[in-house]
């Protein structure tokens, strides 16, 4: 039988939540699930506000609109990342300004952010590729000096800790996934994460259609009415209903992606010490989610073959990002900072290996056994 890349996770709560929530009655968005979601992630991020919204691109969006991003603002942000990242700031008139990742973590490289800074430049999208956290002291750092505003991706980020701080809880906001490839779930959906408490009423106007439903609502204006640009980014309660089932184990998912991935980590060391390929590098002060496993070969000429190999052999593996200023869209909206080599390398050499909560150890070790054998 075929492996998957990726299998959807079922805690076991979600047909009861969903059930509830049809029977209280309230479908469309900011019903009693959304609240509970949104207060689960004010408690384990520590913000301000926690706003639930339908995708985590529509949370990039909505942090475009609050940074109030102008037509020519300059957003840094790496190439290494999915489109939504840059996609919020182009719809702005923003242009992505891309700087090279860092070789260990695959992470923006904040030793060259200040060259990309000009008179142009708005603010920062650190993304926490695979979960594991950027160099968030530094570029907070930066961000202050030139007061530039920093909206943390961490589309991939949930249960990560800088330093003991959660993903999410550094940037000015932050954008948090639960599609069905991510960690937690509720086949689509999102969050945006304020912890500028600035920036929160005008947040809740913007996921309202630009509206002050929400002031209405708490009973602070007596008929409410458009009085902002924005658009409709909340989810409906089906979806947040489905989501307090995976929050609530968040913890055990995550735990269970650790396993995966730590076994993966020791049956693939020989790869590293016979200069195959190499495995994640994880900063020693931060914590990871467990989000991704990847191999980076040595010889990038050895990648599609490994691939079109594993798959043969009934494996999921694939391999992502496209540089987004190689990118058709990439080449027309954005610019480039420095050289990317670090990018370009990581795109043509990296192999993502099956990691999802049922997952047996049998097969991480029947996977690693045809990785080895592939490169001997
Ligand atoms: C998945 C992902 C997104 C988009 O998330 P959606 O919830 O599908 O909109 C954005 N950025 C990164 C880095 C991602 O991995």
């Amino acid at each position: 039988m075929k492996i998957p890349f990726n299998r959807p996770h079922i805690t076991g709560k979600e047909i009861e939540y969903l059930s509830e929530a049809i029977a209280l009655g309230h479908l469309s968005g900011d019903g009693s699930y959304t609240k509970r979601c949104q207060r689960w992630l004010e408690k384990t991020t520590g913000c301000n506000k926690a706003l639930l919204t339908h995708s985590c691109t529509a949370a990039l969006e909505m942090a475009a609109i609050l940074a109030d991003i102008q037509p020519g603002d300059q957003i840094i942000m790496p190439s290494y990342t999915f489109a939504s990242t840059a996609n919020a700031f182009v719809l702005r008139g923003g242009v992505p300004v891309f700087v090279d990742i860092r070789k260990d973590t695959l992470n923006i490289d904040e030793r060259i952010i200040r060259a990309a800074i000009n008179e142009k430049t708005k603010a920062i999208v650190p993304v926490h590729y695979a979960g594991v956290p950027c160099e968030m002291n530094t570029i907070m750092s930066i961000a202050e000096e030139y007061k530039l505003i920093v909206i943390e991706d961490s589309a991939q980020g949930i249960m990560s800790l800088y330093r003991g701080r959660p993903l999410g809880s550094i940037g000015h906001m932050a954008a948090v996934s639960f599609h069905e490839s991510k960690n937690i779930i509720s086949g689509e959906g999102g969050a945006l994460i304020i912890n500028d408490p600035n920036l929160v009423e005008r947040a809740e106007i913007i996921r309202e259609k630009g509206t002050n439903r929400k002031a209405f609502l708490k009973g602070m204006v007596d008929k409410y009415t458009w009085v902002d640009m924005g658009s409709s980014y909340l989810p409906g309660e089906l979806v947040s209903a489905l989501l307090m089932a995976q929050l609530e184990s968040a913890h055990s998912i995550t735990e269970k992606r650790m396993k995966i991935w730590k076994h993966y980590y020791e049956l693939l060391s020989e790869l590293e010490s016979q200069d195959k390929a190499r495995r994640p590098q994880i900063p020693s002060d931060c914590i990871h989610n467990a989000h991704i496993f990847y191999l980076l070969l040595n010889d990038w000429k050895d990648r599609d073959v490994l691939l079109d190999y594993l798959d043969r052999e009934g494996i999921g593996a694939v391999s992502h990002y496209v540089p987004l200023h190689i990118s058709k869209a990439g080449r027309q909206w954005s610019i480039i900072s420095g050289i990317l080599e670090n990018t370009e390398v990581v795109s043509k050499s990296i192999v993502r290996l099956p990691v999802y909560p049922d997952l047996t150890l049998e097969e991480v070790k029947f996977i690693c056994g045809k990785a080895i054998s592939f490169f001997n």
